[in-house]
């Protein structure tokens, strides 16, 4: 198979039909038909191999996260998916690897009407580039500045639980998981559930929102920094996982909570004439949304348990080119 070949393959089995797209894949660039009224929220994320996923991570995996992670910008945004590009480099030309890699892609964006609308392909280290294009009508995406004083913090489902995953495949969990908390950790962490909907319900409920990649910790810090403000985290207050109880003890618990990645959750600042509505929204998609602290004035992000007192974290989340 060529590079021609290689794209109509990709073309056949990523296809996802939309009235918005005059011109898909085959040209030298996409004709798209914007939205009125809408502001174009665009995003991109690289997957890396041996970086972003272990080298042994199953093809449809793959596509399925590369993805995800992107959709979950889109959501944090409050955006509605519309359209995605992908820029693949592969090591070599390995069909059953492509078809995988492909049927994993399509599955999400099957779910979610996101049409591929073009892309590039390189030989070279697996690496997994996609930019995604999504709606926001004007003036009501969920930016990270918007949050203020007086703000409950919230935060979608569970954390920690991808991080648990990923130290389950790197085999050193403090206690062994049985075979159906090995599979709910491993999905967590190779399988992401984008929060699409979410996103879109807590438009003009949340002042603030972020999706958690990096560390509810981290990120949660940026928000408060780019709204200029402190938040405080209730480490009692955390969403309780049942499958993380069973494989960690409470400070490793804690630390895949707030500093562990790849949860891709949201978490967002909500008023609190607004808390009950968002927390409605979220239990009417079948989604917990938790109130786990708040913001003041000041900066930074503390961390304390239910009497106050200061919580000490073993180390801050994920960030390339640290030390
Ligand atoms: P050019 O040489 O003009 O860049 P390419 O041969 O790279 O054209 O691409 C031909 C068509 O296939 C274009 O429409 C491009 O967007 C699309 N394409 C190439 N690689 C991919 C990919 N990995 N995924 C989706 N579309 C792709
Ligand atoms: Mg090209």
């Amino acid at each position: 198979m060529g590079e021609f070949a290689l794209i109509e393959e990709i073309r056949r089995r990523c296809s996802v039909p939309r009235a918005d797209v005059l011109l898909g894949i085959g040209d030298d660039a996409a004709l798209l038909l914007p939205r009125g009224g809408n502001e174009l929220a665009v995003s991109m994320d690289t997957l890396v191999s041996g970086m972003h996923f272990p080298h042994a991570t199953d093809a449809f995996d793959i596509g399925w996260k590369a993805l995800a992670v992107n959709l979950s910008d889109l959501a944090a945004m409050g955006a509605e998916p519309a359209w995605a590009t992908l820029a693949l480099t592969l090591p070599d030309l390995d069909t059953d690897w492509l078809a995988g890699f492909c049927d994993g892609y399509a599955a999400l964006a099957r779910e979610h009407s996101v049409a591929l609308v073009g892309g590039d392909t390189t030989r070279g280290p697996l690496t997994v580039t996609l930019t995604v294009h999504g709606f926001v009508p004007a003036g009501q995406a969920l930016r990270r500045d918007g949050a203020r004083a007086g703000d409950y913090v919230l935060v979608s489902g569970v954390t920690g639980e991808a991080a648990a995953g990923l130290t389950c495949v790197l085999g050193v969990l403090p206690r062994s998981p049985d075979e159906t908390d090995r599979a709910h950790l491993l999905g967590r962490l190779n399988r992401p559930v984008p929060r699409v909907a979410l996103g879109l319900a807590l438009r003009g409920l949340a002042s603030a929102a972020i999706d958690v990649s990096d560390g509810l910790h981290q990120d949660l810090g940026h928000i408060a920094a780019r709204s200029g403000l402190a938040a405080t985290i209730r480490t009692d207050r955390l969403p309780p996982s049942a499958a993380l109880s069973r494989v960690g003890d409470g400070a490793q618990r804690l630390r895949w909570q707030l500093t562990g990645g790849d949860d891709y959750e949201l978490c967002c600042a909500v008023p609190p004439d607004r808390v009950a509505d968002a927390q409605a929204a979220a239990a009417a998609l079948g989604i917990a949304l938790t109130v786990i602290g708040h913001f003041e004035a000041g900066g930074g992000v503390r961390v304390v348990d239910a009497a106050g007192a200061a919580v000490e974290l073993p180390r801050g989340g994920w960030e390339h080119f640290s030390a």
